[in-house]
């Protein structure tokens, strides 16, 4: 699904990643930890095809295919999806209509017929569900308003009727409450598929103990110096990222 060989990249001439490589297969959950400002949302925008980056060297393969090129539209055709660690407050554009663009733009591209008004409301009330929002949320523009919890919310709703193959998840767990973060963790799960692949990143051990990772990798420094299992992330709970230096 995705293959990051030695990526380097800087931002205002600063090095930001320093030769990271990753591999995420189909069906696979992986965590990618570390402290603040280790570059974790540089490798999540750079994979979505965010452009205020220079890649210095490395190269990133999605399903095969080297996406230097391709744009952050096409990636998200494609069926790569990015939920923002700060996401968007978009005034004057409604949640309902935006979502429905959004998946009818994927539809299109797959050349399948766009979905109808009365079944996207059947199939965003369902989703709605899943993530605990009420439907008054759809009448109002995209995070307008939203508390912290409620835009997360919202970007795991998107993840759900969008459909991506790929899902990175930038700090969904940050700033929530006990039942809010157990509310992520279940759209997560339910997400999970053999046909599809999830990043989570996170700096916390306690999303992980409800969306169980297969894989846990340390980023530090701009670089991953240490990779495991689910087990990884309790050690890091318990002895932080200094031993790791
Ligand atoms: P993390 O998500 O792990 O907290 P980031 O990827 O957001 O880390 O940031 C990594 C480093 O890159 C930080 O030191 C940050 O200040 C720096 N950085 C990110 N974007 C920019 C930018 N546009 N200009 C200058 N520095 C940046
Ligand atoms: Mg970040």
């Amino acid at each position: 699904m995705l293959e990051i060989k030695n990526l380097c990249a800087a931002v205002e001439n600063k090095e930001i990643l320093k030769g990271v490589n990753l591999n995420v297969k189909q069906g696979e959950v992986h965590a990618i930890m570390g402290r603040n400002g280790s570059g974790k949302s540089t490798l999540a925008n750079l994979i979505a095809g965010k452009n205020n980056y220079s890649v210095t060297s490395g190269e990133v393969y999605y399903k095969g295919k080297n996406i230097a090129d391709i744009s952050p539209e096409d990636r998200a055709l494609n069926g790569i999806f990015l939920s923002f660690q700060y996401p968007v407050v978009i005034p004057g554009v409604n949640t309902t209509y935006f979502l429905k663009e959004a998946l009818n733009a994927k539809r299109r591209n797959r050349e399948k017929d766009e979905i109808n008004a009365a079944d996207f409301m059947r199939l965003i009330k369902e989703k709605l569900k899943e993530v605990d929002l009420d439907e008054t949320y759809l009448k109002r523009s995209v995070n307008d308003g939203f508390s912290g919890g409620e835009k997360k919310r919202n970007e795991i709703l998107q993840m759900l009727i969008l459909e991506p193959e790929l899902a990175i998840l930038d700090e969904t767990d940050s700033g929530l409450d006990i039942d809010a973060l157990k509310t992520i963790a279940h759209g997560i799960n339910q997400y999970r598929r053999e046909d599809r692949a999830i990043i989570l990143i996170t700096h916390y051990q306690r999303l992980l103990k409800y969306a169980v990772p297969d894989y846990v990798h340390v980023l530090m420094n701009g670089r991953i110096v240490k990779s495991g299992g689910k087990e990884l992330a309790l050690e890091l709970e318990e002895k932080g990222y200094s031993w790791l230096e």
